[in-house]
């Protein structure tokens, strides 16, 4: 058993300064993910900085016309506010795809973009794992990797990011607020989550003595053309095979702006703006979605169990798209 302590913080100041002054603290929110990395002893922090009670739980109206979402709004709060279910409710449902409502009650949104990814071999402590243990390999790529990436590898890490939060999020170009000892910053979504490269164990850009305060969402919602497709095992409690965030705008039958996210096949959410970009202008087709979906995966790279992704992720990217220019059924 490992022993830790336990300190509540009470302002944003003093939550930095805890972890900030304290390399083995870290900070704990729902604790839906951390609590099991802790029981499996893949995190072995030796102290928590318990959140839950700084002021960082409301969801705001901004003067531009986006939303801010506090980092310690629940996802259950999020996807059930009337602002996220009629302005982005291609949020709202992409975090009901995921979890359980048990689950979406306890997490945070902040949480929910720093989950760790679920390789199996990352909650295997008695096999080597470049992400829980730098230098020791990876079991995943001549393993069992029927979950893992096809784009975005790289030959130390196969793993995907396992959120669908943040796939939605990635398409709707949200921002991230964060505050560390330096102060303030914003970091552009595409810019908060890395890919693996040489360094596997670090997820993101977010600084060691930085907390994430809130989530910002510009003011374009794609309300009228949106889909959330997520295609898993099982209908639910289960994490992306391959999942798509589309938010189109249309004139007619016309697309005039395009985006496409993908969860469940890269170490972050995957966007291709040039893919996208060859929406901008043409009808709603199939043919032309098909020729997106091919251009997304064309430097698509499976691993043995999982290769079957790079045809399912062209489809699903063809069929988010039908339900988001139909607007039906819904994803
Ligand atoms: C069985 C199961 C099934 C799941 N299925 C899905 C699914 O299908 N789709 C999906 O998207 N998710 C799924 N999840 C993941 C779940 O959504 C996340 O565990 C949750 O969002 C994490 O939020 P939390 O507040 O509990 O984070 P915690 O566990 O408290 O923290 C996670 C990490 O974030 C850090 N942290 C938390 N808040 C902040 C902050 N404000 N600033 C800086 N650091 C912070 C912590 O230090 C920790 O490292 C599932 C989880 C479980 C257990
Ligand atoms: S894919 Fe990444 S997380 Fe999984 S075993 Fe390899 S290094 Fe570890």
């Amino acid at each position: 058993m490992n022993s830790f302590s336990y300190t509540r913080a009470t302002d944003v100041a003093s939550a930095v300064h805890e972890i900030a002054t304290d390399r083995a603290a870290v900070f704990i929110a729902g604790g839906t993910n951390l609590i099991d990395l802790m029981k499996e002893n893949v995190a072995r922090p030796d102290r928590l900085v318990d959140i839950t009670r700084l002021p960082l739980n409301r969801i705001e109206e901004l003067g531009d016309g986006g939303l801010r979402l506090g980092a310690l709004v629940t996802n259950t709060d999020t996807a059930y506010n009337e602002h996220v279910e009629r302005r982005y409710p291609l949020l709202s449902r992409a975090i009901l795809a995921g979890a359980s409502p048990q689950l979406r009650n306890m997490a945070t949104d902040g949480g929910n973009l720093l989950q760790r990814t679920r390789c199996y071999y990352f909650y295997d402590t008695a096999t080597p794992c470049n992400k829980r243990e730098p230098g020791t390999g990876c079991s995943a790529i001549d393993g069992f990797n029927r979950m893992h990436a096809i784009l975005g590898t790289s030959d130390q890490c196969i793993a995907v990011h396992p959120s669908d939060m943040c796939v939605a999020l990635a398409a709707l170009n949200a921002v991230v607020r964060v505050t560390g000892e330096r102060g303030d910053r914003a970091i552009p979504f595409a810019d908060f989550h890395r890919l693996p490269g040489e360094t596997p164990s670090v997820d993101t850009n977010l600084g060691a003595d930085e907390i994430i305060t809130a989530i910002d969402l510009p003011a374009k919602g794609f309300a009228d053309h949106y889909a959330y497709l997520k295609v898993r095992d099982r209908t639910s409690y289960a994490f992306a095979l391959v999942s798509v965030a589309a938010a189109l705008e249309m004139d007619g039958d016309t697309i005039t702006e395009a985006r496409l996210a993908l969860g469940g096949v890269a170490h972050k959410p995957w966007r291709n703006t040039d893919a996208e970009a060859m929406l901008n202008g043409v009808n709603a087709t199939k043919d032309h979605f098909e020729a997106v979906g091919e251009a997304i995966v064309r430097d698509a790279k499976g691993f043995g169990h999982n290769t079957f992704k790079i045809v399912l992720a062209k489809r699903a990217i063809v069929r988010a798209l039908q339900y988001a220019t139909r607007m039906e059924p819904k994803a």
